[in-house]
């Protein structure tokens, strides 16, 4: 395994991979080897001629639920190399950018993808498996969770965009919503772009910005405001 930042995908639906994550930057940046994925079929532990993967829900109820042992077979075949282990799952904590800046800085990822109604919760419990959900909502199967988590983690790895300093002012990076962006043409539909950003000062541009980012947190996401007001107990940065 090379020494740059890899994901490893256990899904029952590889065909899906790399789909957009070889695109653009981020396709460039896999040619490149700025990072690594590698995807592996849970079918291929499988049991018996049909290559079973899933079984009925003991207790009864409806659907199907990912076997224990075939899961745990896909995931020990897996060279760990320090990652951690996830299963993609609405019932682990949210993701957020804390911690995908915290899986980039780090080796990589191993992701686990559930299908049917989950994961049976031995192996959870026995492998150690940390969960995370995209978002409070259910989704058909864990890909596209997948996909977004080592999108979010690989275009903050060096090299990866164009302009490092774009990740550094984003939208949650400093626990707030981004500013808004306009660019030409001056006027779009008897809307100007707002006159301090053509004015070339780049306190005022700044302050603009700060203000614009606080009003946009603060009306549309109180909960990180609350958060950021804590931060900050002495007033709002760049104010
Ligand atoms: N019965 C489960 C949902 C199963 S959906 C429940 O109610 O919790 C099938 C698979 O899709 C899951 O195993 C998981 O891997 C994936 N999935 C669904 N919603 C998700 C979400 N919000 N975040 C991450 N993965 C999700």
């Amino acid at each position: 395994m090379s020494s740059s930042w890899s994901a490893t995908i256990l899904t029952l639906f590889p065909e899906m991979f790399p789909g957009p994550l070889g695109i653009s930057l981020l396709g460039k940046a896999l040619e490149k080897n700025l990072w690594s994925l590698e995807v592996r079929d849970i079918r291929d532990h499988g049991l018996g001629k049909h290559r079973s993967v899933d079984d009925t829900p003991a207790g009864g109820g409806p659907g199907m639920v990912m076997r224990a042992d075939v899961a745990a077979a896909a995931i020990d075949a897996v060279e760990h190399a320090g990652r951690p282990l996830i299963y993609l799952s609405p019932r682990g904590p949210r993701l957020d950018q804390d911690r995908v800046r915290k899986l980039a800085d780090g080796p990589g990822a191993i992701l686990l993808c559930g299908r049917f109604e989950g994961l049976d919760q031995r192996v959870i419990d026995a492998r150690g498996i940390e969960e995370v959900s995209l978002g409070d909502f259910v989704l058909a199967g864990g890909e596209i969770a997948a996909m977004a988590l080592v999108e979010a983690a690989v275009r903050l790895l060096p090299g990866v965009l164009g302009d490092h300093a774009s990740t550094q002012e984003e939208s949650f990076s400093s626990g707030l919503l981004e500013y808004p962006h306009f660019t030409r043409p001056q006027l779009f539909e008897d809307r100007p772009i707002p006159e301090v950003l053509s004015g070339g000062n780049h306190s005022e541009i700044a302050k603009f910005r700060a203000r614009e980012a606080q009003d946009l947190t603060r009306t549309r996401r109180p909960d990180l405001w609350t958060l950021y007001v804590k931060a900050y107990p002495k007033g709002p940065k760049g104010l």
